[in-house]
């Protein structure tokens, strides 16, 4: 896709919202431009001044940089509609997972730095172009500018719906910032447990911090809304099937029937396979057998739960 950002810049200048005109964003933006310094947005809480160019966890500064933008076509079918889903590659993570499979975008960032007005106008674009939303992928560690470039972007005539698709390591204090802003939430629910995901991907309180986020979400966005088989509006969730159960699928599934709702709409995932790191790691150095993976959504669909194909 030829985007305004092929002609942008690579260093953009940075990014910071008293350059712009600070009255036209909303008190949640403005709330979410302040928790980057000292740097508070996703849950563990580095502390560093990213405005001052300190780096933390994520390796983020204040302007985003972008890996990719373009329609895509390997999305959930209830996302991609006949024009794609529209996504919004961003570079750097929250995570540290040792089986990453876009790691010169996580780690390596790999990326360009963009301006608001400039991301505002690649998801015009990504409408105009006629993508069935705005598809956010790895958004955690750029609340701030997505925040305000959909409220740029709303005030220019965007309509189509925006997605956050997270690795589901979020916190409700920022994720409360984002109502109104976000119509899907598509969260990651990679463990249920704490040793399993500080092995994994360095966040031994992966769990309850996932538990609680995406609690925050179904309360948000409710149950997915599908309408002539695309989704409007609600909470879907992903996850992936580990070898021998390490991502705790029982435990993932009964959470969502029992505590968010039986009407849960979740993609049981069966594509893992070793890359990055995994080989370091003798329990994930292989891919999950079929009879893995068909237990993993058998259990899903028996509690009730709608399981995408
Ligand atoms: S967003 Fe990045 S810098 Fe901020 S707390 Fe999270 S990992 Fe640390």
């Amino acid at each position: 896709m030829a985007s305004r950002l092929d002609h942008h810049p690579r260093t953009a200048t940075r990014v910071s919202l008293a350059m712009v005109d600070q009255a036209r964003f909303s008190d949640n933006v403005r709330t979410l431009w302040d928790m980057m310094n000292p740097c508070t947005l996703c849950p563990r809480r580095c502390g560093v001044y990213r405005g001052q160019g300190q780096a933390g966890f994520c390796g983020a500064g204040e302007s985003p940089l972008i890996s990719s933008v373009g329609p895509h076509f390997g999305e959930e079918s209830v996302l991609v509609g006949a024009g794609g889903s529209g996504t919004i590659f961003f570079a750097g993570c929250n995570l540290g997972c040792v089986f990453c499979q876009n790691y010169d975008i996580s780690r390596q960032r790999l990326g360009r730095a963009v301006s608001l007005e400039v991301l505002a106008e690649a998801m015009l674009e990504l409408q105009h172009i006629g993508c069935s939303n705005v598809n956010f992928v790895t958004p955690t560690h750029v609340t701030a500018a997505i925040g305000a470039a959909i409220e740029n972007a709303r005030n220019t005539g965007l309509t189509i719906p925006t997605v956050y698709n997270t690795g589901g390591y979020d916190s409700v204090e920022t994720l409360r910032r984002l109502e109104g802003l976000i119509d899907i939430y598509m969260p990651d629910m990679k463990y249920s447990n704490a040793e399993t995901a500080g092995e994994l991907s360095a966040a031994p309180d992966y769990p309850q911090v996932n538990l609680a986020a995406v609690k925050e979400m179904h309360r948000q966005v409710g149950n997915l809304q599908i309408k002539q088989g695309l989704a409007s509006r609600g909470l879907l969730v992903r996850h992936l099937v580990l070898p021998d159960n390490l991502a705790g699928t029982t435990e993932i599934v009964d959470f969502l029937a029992d505590t968010i709702s039986p009407q849960t709409v979740i993609n049981v995932m069966g594509q893992y396979h070793p890359c990055y790191e995994a080989a370091a790691h003798p329990a994930i150095n292989r891919q999950p057998t079929r009879d893995e993976i068909d237990t993993a959504r058998i259990y899903a669909q028996q509690k009730g739960l709608t399981v995408l194909d």
